[in-house]
């Protein structure tokens, strides 16, 4: 971004905000940092940034530079201090939403999800405002794991940032300006309906999650290991948000004869179901250390297409300082081992008390509906515009989905890793949780 714009002021409600600029508008709770992350798009001081629910009173607006297009910024404020929802979306906040092209929804990653957030959304989506969910106070990439929890706002995973560091500020400002570009969202429910597989040694809490997740039991719990005989199968919802839920049975390294020799059961029951899977929900037990099988399990389930979402259950047998290490050091530890699928979910939960099960569901569905996405061709065409090029240009074309595919055409003479061109994509477009598979071309010819 580009240097400030001065001149913040309040915006009286009844003028027209921005005429002429596209209007971003964040609103969130109280105390989730809106008036910093104001502060650090505008990079003014319009905007007082306090520890005291309710003190910023009014809109405050500011303008800032959008790779390259100048916005105008609107700091919602104080909307929250009213409880009552008539009085919460009260006329001024409506027409401040009615004339943005963007709202920018905040949360803040050191509070749980709010009544008062589900509300504000539920009312928000019924505008074709398009939204973007961020999650602030993500100071470090050991924080980004709590911002799972907000994908039960339905607005699809949310971005981790932090307003006060500056954290993942372009990756923000990048999504800012595709959403303003896409223009008004389609209303209503796009979901598709999705298949998840459940996967994990046994007697790490399959069934139980399954049962917990179904609301019935289905699937046999006993606490002796490999139980689960055979893959229960089991759809919940209807229509378009139909799951199918395959509990597979523990899977363990099978071995068959075959040739006069012992080999590997490479159709091992479980292994097997992963084919049709959108996302593969992997479940440890959190009581006990990561053990090879657990990543070869994880490495099964990225290699075979399918978003990937962890359930670290059992955490209620944990105390609640070793959860707070959990969710701080698992994250980076899997990452590092897997790559290829970016950030993805991690949860601590627990089938017993229900502990983060919706959070556990909201990822799911959000991992099917990154894992179908379809980018314009424009937007994919954007991305290569600052590639190192020796004069032609770069082609990134998306040949397929669930899962995702992308065709990448350089020119001669310049060479860049797969890894640059996934990393790219992914960030740009929030491609978290799912595998990407990218064909690199090189003069019209496949070469990797
Ligand atoms: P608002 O009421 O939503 O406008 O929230 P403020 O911007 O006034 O921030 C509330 C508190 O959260 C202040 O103490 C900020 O310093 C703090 N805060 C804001 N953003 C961040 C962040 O990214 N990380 C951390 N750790 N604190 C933040
Ligand atoms: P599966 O073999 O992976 O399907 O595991 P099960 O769902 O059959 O669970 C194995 C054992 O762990 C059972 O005794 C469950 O009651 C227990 N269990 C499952 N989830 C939890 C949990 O979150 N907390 C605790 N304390 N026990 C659990």
């Amino acid at each position: 971004m580009s240097a400030p714009v001065g001149g913040n002021k309040p915006v009286d409600a009844g003028t027209r905000v921005g005429a002429n600029t596209p209007v971003v508008a964040i609103v969130g709770r109280p105390n989730v940092g809106k008036s910093t992350l104001f502060n650090a798009l505008t990079r003014g001081a319009g905007a007082i940034t306090s520890n005291e629910p309710g003190t910023t009173r009014d809109w405050l607006e500011g303008t800032a530079d959008l790779e390259g297009t100048g916005i105008t910024v609107v700091d919602t404020c104080g909307w929250g201090m009213k409880t009552e929802l008539g009085i919460l979306m009260d006329e001024s906040l409506s027409a401040v939403l009615a004339k943005a092209d963007l709202a920018i929804f905040a949360v803040s990653a050191r509070e749980p999800l709010q009544e008062d957030e589900m509300r504000l959304v539920a009312l928000l989506r019924k505008s074709s405002l398009p939204m973007l969910l961020v999650c602030n106070k993500c100071d470090s990439p050991g924080d980004d794991a709590a911002s799972w929890e907000f994908a039960r706002l339905g607005l699809g995973a949310a971005l981790p940032i932090s307003a006060l560091r500056r954290r993942n500020l372009a990756e923000l400002t990048g999504r800012m300006s595709q959403l303003i570009a896409a223009g008004p969202r389609e209303t209503g429910e796009d979901r598709p309906g999705l298949a998840c597989v459940m996967l994990g040694q046994p007697n790490v809490g399959k069934s139980s999650i399954f049962n917990t997740l179904l609301g019935y039991r289905r699937s046999l719990v006993h606490s002796e290991p490999g139980t689960t005989r055979d893959p229960v199968k089991a759809s919940m919802g209807k229509g378009k948000d139909k799951w199918e839920i395959v509990d597979t049975a523990g899977v363990v390294r099978r071995w068959k004869h075959a040739h006069g020799a012992l080999v590997r059961d490479a159709s091992s029951r479980g292994l097997r179901h992963l084919k049709g899977a959108d996302v593969v929900a992997l479940v440890l037990d959190a009581t006990v250390p990561l053990g090879r099988q657990d990543l070869r399990l994880a490495q099964e389930a990225v290699g075979g297409g399918a978003g990937i979402a962890v359930a670290l259950n059992k955490c209620d047998l944990l105390p609640p300082s070793d959860v707070v290490r959990l969710r701080a050091e698992a994250p980076p530890f899997l990452a590092k081992r897997f790559p290829d699928v970016g950030r993805f979910p991690m949860l601590p939960c627990s089938a017993v008390t229900g502990e983060s099960m919706a959070d556990l569901k909201a990822a799911v569905i959000e991992l099917a509906r990154l894992r179908r996405i379809r980018i314009p061709a424009d937007e994919l065409a954007d991305l290569a515009f600052k590639w190192p090029t020796s004069g032609r240009s770069w082609r990134v074309r998306q040949t397929g989905a669930a899962p995702l595919v992308f065709a990448v055409d350089g020119p001669s003479g310049v060479h860049l890793g797969p890894r640059f061109v996934v990393n790219r994509i992914r960030d740009k477009f929030g491609l978290h949780g799912v595998p990407l598979l990218v064909k690199l071309w090189r003069d019209g010819k496949e070469f990797r």
